[in-house]
């Protein structure tokens, strides 16, 4: 049942970091009323929320009483307890499909649907115990990586199995053995690229240009809105386009690929949320990840979109946050968004930057030797080996 909620009524969003904050500035923009929960009462986006709520995502009676104050519900993080998203249906309106958030908070059965739909993800297997592995890792070979199978963000809850060597290190495996965990062959990927997609209510869907990503230590460092070659595109834009219309989507999903050096591409995983790879689109390109997915949670047709001019986005971690006044002399013409989280601790995601040029080339030479963005990834790596 599709509904349109208009300019005046209240959203409401589960979660209220950099996400929650940017959606709501989408939301206030428009003229909605935002509301906010949180469990910290010191959540970044509650400086932008009209009205705020504190309390555990997992306190069932107070998320609930939340979503029946507002008009409509979203989330910024798609680890919303099952028992209460279930709840929610019948107190509130939550027009994003349930079902497809309850698969994706789990890799195992990601990938189960993925592979199921005929979509191709690197060959993986479910792991329980060190018996399994052994077996997976029979199978699979080496390298490839140990995850857990839910709760996952910026590479957390990783293992990377390089040889015979690292099956031995037990204290390690079995700390990641404590939960669930599937073993991922590894991608020897050339370049990993994303694309936000956007599905409205009445099930119209568009693709937001796609982008070239750069992780450093697993987390994401930068993203570039470079031309992927026309057959990788189409490969991409039809396994996008597949995953909003199989599953129903409504709002906004990042999709991450690995794509080889032969032009083969693979879904990594799946966001059904606004993505970080996607923060390029508040100046990139018309109308930004945010902004299509207010229009299509409150039952508004989305806007086409179209890149407005390159754009390379850089994330800003805990660690670069000393050097804003350094960066702001660099680059004079970057626009600066820091999430105002507090403590800026290391590797921790704290803002990020866009720069836009005139062409392409322009941006690639930039990321890959402008002095400060290399020393900036160089400090990461360097750090973390130590
Ligand atoms: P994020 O929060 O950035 O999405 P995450 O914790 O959900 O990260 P993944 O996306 O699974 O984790 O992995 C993080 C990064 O680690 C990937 O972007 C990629 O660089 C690398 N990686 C993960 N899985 C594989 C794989 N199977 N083959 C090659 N590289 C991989
Ligand atoms: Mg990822």
């Amino acid at each position: 049942m599709s509904k349109t909620f208009y300019p005046n009524q209240t959203i409401g969003i589960l979660g209220a970091g950099q996400l929650g904050k940017m959606l709501g500035q989408s939301a206030q923009k428009m003229g909605y009323r935002v509301e906010m929960y949180d469990e910290s009462d010191s959540a970044c986006g509650f400086a932008v929320s009209h009205h705020t709520e504190t309390g555990s995502f997992d306190d069932h009676e107070r998320v609930v009483a939340f979503a029946r104050s507002v008009d409509v519900l979203t989330y910024e993080f798609e680890n919303i307890n099952g028992e209460i998203l279930a709840d929610l249906h019948t107190r509130t309106f939550l027009p994003q499909n349930t079902a497809f958030l309850l698969l994706v908070q789990n890799r195992l059965s990601e990938k189960a649907w993925l592979t199921e739909q005929g979509m191709p993800c690197a060959d993986y297997g479910e792991v329980r115990s060190l018996v399994d592995l052994q077996a997976e890792v029979e199978r699979i070979g080496f390298p490839c990586i140990l995850k857990r199978t839910r709760f996952g963000y910026d590479g957390k809850g990783q293992f990377r199995l390089n040889s015979e060597a690292d099956l031995a290190k037990s204290t390690e495996l079995a700390g990641m053995l404590e939960a669930e965990c599937v073993l991922e062959a590894f991608y020897p990927f050339d370049y990993e690229a994303s694309i936000v997609i956007a599905r409205d209510t009445f099930g119209t869907i568009d693709c937001f240009p796609t982008v070239i990503n750069q992780h450093v230590d697993g987390i994401l460092f930068t993203s570039l809105t470079a031309q992927v070659p026309e057959a990788v595109q189409t490969k991409m834009t039809a396994i996008a386009t597949k995953i909003a219309q199989e599953s129903e989507l409504v709002g906004v999903c990042g999709i991450e690929f690995f794509v080889s050096n032969s032009g083969e591409v693979v879904v990594n995983e799946l966001a059904p949320r606004p993505h970080n790879t996607g923060h390029y689109t508040i100046e990139g390109t018309n109308v930004s990840q945010f902004d299509q997915h207010i229009l299509a949670i409150t039952g508004r047709p989305l806007l086409p979109t179209r890149l407005l001019t390159p754009t390379l986005m850089v994330n800003i971690l805990g660690q670069h946050i000393p050097e804003i006044p350094e960066l702001i002399k660099h680059f004079p013409q970057a626009i600066i968004h820091l999430y105002d989280k507090g403590e800026p601790r290391y590797q921790r995601k704290m803002g990020h930057f866009s720069l836009m040029a005139d062409s392409m080339a322009a941006l690639e030479m930039l990321v890959n030797q402008d002095s400060l963005i290399k020393r900036w990834r160089k400090a990461v790596r360097t750090e973390a080996n130590t």
